[in-house]
């Protein structure tokens, strides 16, 4: 575990060709805190995550992890030093099973390749933090399942799971919510706010479904053609006239 680390995004922008995708934004996001990021199709949130895990190219800004600078940092290193991420599609190990996605993703001799020809219990001492996921996400009867055959709903927890099994600072959550049940939609505004308040996780996510945003986050950033319009608590960025004419008067 690395331990509780503020994000910090510094005046940061990516360009795509002509297309500013994310265009000067600022943002803190401190550990125990949840941030969201909303706003319309194509307005550059899944850009900034990508900037922030460094699989997009900055082109002016840059990105700290504790106060390091990690602009310049390969997607590896950045991981290593405790940025992790579920990503909207999942990304499952479809042939693994459910406890092979956790300790795969949290292994790095990649011992996961051997768990097959053993029994569960497995002889091998999984770290805390696989156990912690497996127990906070209620995971324990999919353990031996292959990922495939789940549940849309366990998927998301488990690619949720596999995400904070190896005990990062900071986690950032495309969509989460999308898909779910009401129940699973319950049940993960809970997991997402233990995360925060008792992992100590800073937590950036991106959501289309406002109630989940509503219930979850701290603080909120409306994006616009990669700009920041609104930024502050939801209720006062959900009252502002700016973010109700480009995004929620649509909805
Ligand atoms: P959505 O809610 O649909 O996922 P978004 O807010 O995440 O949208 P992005 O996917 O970040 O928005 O896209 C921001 C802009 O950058 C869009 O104009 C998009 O077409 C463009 N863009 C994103 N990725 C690339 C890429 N790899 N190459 C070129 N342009 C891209």
């Amino acid at each position: 575990r690395v331990g509780p680390l503020t994000l910090t995004v510094d005046r940061l922008s990516v360009r795509y060709g002509d297309v500013l995708a994310v265009d000067d934004v600022s943002l803190t996001v401190e550990p125990g805190r949840i941030f969201g990021l909303i706003g319309p199709n194509g307005a550059g949130k899944t850009t900034l995550l990508d900037a922030v895990t460094g699989f997009a190219r900055i082109s002016s800004g840059r990105v700290a992890l504790g106060g390091k600078d990690v602009t310049r940092s390969s997607p590896v290193v950045r991981a290593r030093a405790g940025i992790s991420r579920a990503f909207q599609s999942l990304e499952l190990f479809e042939d693994l099973t459910a406890l092979e996605n956790i300790v795969a993703a949290t292994d790095p001799t990649s011992r996961w390749c051997y768990l097959r020809d053993l029994v569960y219990p497995a002889p091998l001492k999984f770290s805390a933090g696989v156990l912690d996921a497996i127990g906070e996400f209620h995971l324990d009867q999919d353990l031996d399942h292959v990922a495939s055959v789940l549940p849309y709903g366990r998927r998301r927890l488990l690619a949720i799971a596999r995400a904070v099994a190896g005990g990062p600072s900071v986690l950032l959550l495309d969509e989460p919510a999308a898909g779910l049940s009401g129940e699973e939609r319950r049940e993960l505004v809970t997991v997402v706010r233990r995360l925060a308040r008792e992992w100590g996780m800073a937590i950036l996510l991106i959501e289309h479904d406002v109630e989940f945003v509503l219930d979850t986050c701290d603080e909120l950033m409306v994006l616009n053609f990669g700009r920041a319009i609104s930024h502050g608590p939801p209720c006062q960025v959900r009252n502002d006239p700016a973010v109700v004419e480009a995004y929620l008067g649509g909805e």
